[in-house]
C-alpha cells in the first residue's frame, strides 16, 4: 500500500483547485471587462505560495565596501588574528580600525594581513597610517608589501609608519625601517621612473617606548596613546585610540601588565593577546613543557590571564586573539576564561567585523570577494618619465624587442588616449660599413 497517496491526491486537488479558480477569476474579468491572462493568474498564484524573500533590512554578514560607516561609528577589523606561521584561515596580527570622520587606521601589519586588507576594498591612499606595536615579523611582516605593493596598487600619498624605540636605537623602528629601506634599494629602483612613485616615500615617527599613555598621534579629532608592554625586549608597547568618546585598546603582544590594567579600563573594545594554554602548546605545537610554561606564561598570555587582566579592565567588549582558532580549540579557551572572566567576550578570527557606537557593540563575520582590483587614487597620477631605463648596454643586448607585436600595443594605447609613447627597447642600428 502506497503511504503516500493521500498527500499526492490532496496536492493535485490543490493544484486543480488554482487552475479552476484562476479559469473563473478570468471569465469574471471578462465579464468585467478586463482581460487578466490565464497564465498570469496562475504565475502570481504560484508566486504566492513559494514566498519570495526580498531584502533583509538587518544585516547578518558584512560585505565590504558596500556599507557606509555611520558618523557616530567606529569599525574595528579583524585582518590578522592568528600566529608568526601564517595559515590560509589566519594571518599574523593586524587590526583595521575606521572611523566615522572618515579616518582610517591600521594596528600592526603581521605576515599574510595584507590580502585581508586588500580585500576590504579600501583605496590605498586611506591606509597610509601604521602603528607597530613591536618589531616581531608576526606584527610587521606585510609592511613591505604594504609600502612597495601599495604603490602599484595606487597609493600616492607617503605611508606613514609609528613605532617605538628599543633600549638601545638599533632595537628602534627608526633603524629597522632604515634597514628595510636599504633591503628594498633593488625594488625601488624598479619602480621610480617607471610608475607614480610618490607613495614610495616612507615616513617614520618613532616614539619612546617608556612613555605612559604619552600621546603620539593628535590630527582631526583623533589621538593615539601608547604605553609600554611586557614582551620580549623594552620595546613593546599598546596603544589607546580615541575619537568621539569612543575608546579601542589595542595591546599587541604582552604579558599582563599594570599599564594595560590601568589605562585600558573601561574601554568600548579592549584587544589583547590570549595564547593557547601550555598543555596545548605541548600536544599541538610541539613545544616541550618548560618551552611551553616560558612562551605561554611569560613571554605571551595564557587564556587564565587574559581572564584575570579582563576581569579589572570590565571593557564594554574584550576581545582575545593570537591563537590558532578552531573548532576543538575555543572551547577550551572559553573554559578557561569563563573561570575568571564573565564579561562581555569574543574571541577573534580573520574577518571578524565589530560596529562600535555608544549604544551598541555589533559583531559579525565578513563576506569575502576573492577577486579584488586596485581601487582608483584620490590624487591624479603623473606620468613618469620612462627615457633611460636603468639598464647596462649587456642587459640591453639580450632584449628581443617584438615590435612587431609590441608597436601594435604602443598604437593601441595611443590611440585611445591621445599620446605618442614609443616603446623603449628597439632592434639595434646597423652596423656601420
Ligand atoms: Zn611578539
Ligand atoms: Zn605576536
Amino acid at each position: 500500500m502506497n503511504t503516500n497517496h493521500p498527500v499526492r491526491i490532496a496536492i493535485a486537488l490543490f493544484g486543480v483547485a488554482i487552475i479552476v479558480g484562476a479559469y473563473f477569476i478570468g471569465r469574471s474579468d471578462e465579464r468585467n471587462g478586463t482581460n487578466t491572462p490565464l497564465e498570469t493568474i496562475v504565475s502570481t498564484a504560484t508566486a504566492a505560495i513559494t514566498s519570495p524573500t526580498g531584502i533583509l533590512e538587518e544585516r547578518d554578514v558584512y560585505y565590504p565596501g558596500t556599507e557606509a560607516i555611520g558618523p557616530d561609528e567606529m569599525r574595528v577589523v579583524a585582518l590578522g588574528t592568528g600566529m608568526p606561521s601564517v595559515r590560509p584561515k589566519q594571518a599574523s596580527a593586524c587590526w583595521l580600525v575606521e572611523l566615522g570622520n572618515g579616518d582610517k587606521f591600521l594596528f600592526d601589519i603581521g605576515s599574510g594581513c595584507h590580502e585581508r586588507l586588500a580585500a576590504q576594498k579600501i583605496p590605498y591612499d586611506y591606509l597610509n597610517k601604521v602603528f607597530i606595536g613591536h618589531l616581531h615579523v608576526d606584527h610587521m611582516g606585510d609592511l613591505p608589501s604594504l609600502w612597495l605593493g601599495g604603490t602599484v596598487m595606487n597609493r600616492l600619498v607617503p605611508l606613514r609608519i609609528w613605532g617605538p624605540t628599543g633600549a638601545t636605537p638599533e632595537y628602534g623602528t627608526q633603524y629597522s625601517m632604515d634597514r628595510m629601506q636599504e633591503m628594498y634599494k633593488w625594488d625601488i629602483a624598479t619602480r621610480s621612473g617607471v610608475i607614480d612613485f610618490r607613495g614610495g616615500v616612507l615616513e617614520v615617527n618613532e616614539f619612546p617606548f617608556d612613555g605612559l599613555n604619552k600621546v603620539i598621534y593628535n590630527e582631526n579629532d583623533v589621538i593615539i596613546r601608547s604605553f609600554p608592554a611586557v614582551h620580549g625586549l623594552d620595546g613593546a608597547v599598546s596603544f589607546i585610540l580615541e575619537w568621539n568618546g569612543l575608546t579601542f585598546v589595542y595591546g599587541s603582544d604582552t604579558i599582563p601588565n599594570k599599564w594595560y590594567v590601568e589605562y585600558a579600563k573601561g574601554a568600548d573594545i579592549a584587544i589583547h593577546e590570549s595564547f593557547l594554554p601550555p598543555p596545548l602548546l605541548v600536544t599541538k605545537q610541539g613545544f616541550n613543557p618548560l618551552e611551553a610554561l616560558t612562551v605561554g606564561t611569560q613571554g605571551h598570555t595564557s587564556p587564565e590571564q587574559f581572564a584575570k587582566v579582563m576581569s579589572m579592565v570590565k571593557p564594554r567588549l574584550a576581545v582575545g586573539y593570537h591563537f590558532y582558532n578552531d573548532f576543538d580549540i575555543k572551547p577550551e579557551m572559553m573554559k578557561r576564561i569563563r573561570t575568571l572572566y564573565d564579561g562581555p567576550l569574543e574571541l577573534a578570527v580573520d574577518y571578524m567585523v565589530f560596529n562600535v557606537t555608544k549604544d551598541s557593540i555589533k559583531t559579525r563575520m565578513s563576506a569575502i570577494d576573492e577577486d579584488i582590483w586596485p581601487s582608483p587614487p584620490i590624487l591624479e597620477k603623473i606620468p613618469p618619465d620612462v627615457s633611460e631605463f636603468p639598464f647596462s648596454a649587456f642587459t640591453i643586448s639580450g632584449a628581443l624587442p617584438m615590435l612587431d607585436v609590441v608597436q601594435p600595443l604602443y598604437d593601441e594605447i595611443n590611440d585611445l588616449y591621445g599620446t605618442d609613447y614609443e616603446p623603449f627597447f628597439k632592434p639595434p642600428e646597423p652596423a656601420e660599413e
